[in-house]
């Protein structure tokens, strides 16, 4: 998809304050620091839309943005940051399970996970999360520039495997440095609008 528009409508942590639109979203998850605000930059042909984080775990709110006038990216906080605290991370918790179990608008789930290591225990959760509520999802395996080409086949099977991922769910090599894997991101959501 050609992006020509994207801007940041809303910061929200509850459901009176997400967008009054009928419009298909997309919910983007990841671990802080997987390479997630570089994801939608890319995606959306922008350098500092989403703020490449100095300082992962930050962002405790769902940033809905528009794009092209006719979807949402809903730019879900990073989990598994150690340095918040329990209090913090129950309130994160809650946000996004209130979002990801109701909101109607909301067409699939992009779960970002680094490449070039197996999946967090974090991530296995978060995926499992979304099968568990039957919310469609496409696992993208990002930063796939930084491991050579000939390791690239392995290190997807790893994270198939740690994910035990759906044979249904596609899951996309990415990599924001080269754009690699960006076209096939975009049909994948397509598929879901
Ligand atoms: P976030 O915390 O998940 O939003 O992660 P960021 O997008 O801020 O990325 C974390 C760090 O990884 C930054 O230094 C990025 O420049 C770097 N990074 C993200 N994606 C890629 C990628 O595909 N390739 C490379 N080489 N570096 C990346």
């Amino acid at each position: 998809m050609k992006v020509t528009s994207s801007e940041i409508v809303i910061s929200a942590v509850k459901p009176d304050q997400y967008p009054e639109s009928e419009l298909p979203e997309f919910a983007l998850a990841g671990r802080s620091n997987v390479g997630k605000s570089s994801f939608i930059n890319k995606m959306l042909n922008r350098r500092g839309l989403a703020r490449i984080s100095s300082k992962p775990g930050k962002t405790q709110t769902l940033n809905f943005y528009l794009i092209n006038e006719i979807l949402h990216f809903v730019d879900v906080p990073g989990y598994g940051y150690a340095k918040v605290s329990k209090k913090e991370r129950e309130a994160w918790g809650k946000m996004i399970e209130t979002y990801l179990t109701s909101r109607e608008q909301l067409k699939a789930v992009v779960l970002i996970v680094d490449l070039r290591h197996p999946p967090s225990s974090d991530d296995v959760m978060m995926y499992d999360f979304l099968k568990h509520y039957d919310i469609p999802c496409v696992v993208i395996a990002t930063k796939a520039d930084k491991i050579p080409k000939s390791k690239w086949q392995k290190h997807m099977k790893i994270t198939k495997e740690t994910l035990d991922i759906d044979p249904n769910d596609q899951i996309i090599m990415f990599s924001s440095e080269t754009g690699y894997g960006k076209d096939k991101a975009w049909s994948a959501l397509k598929s879901f609008m």
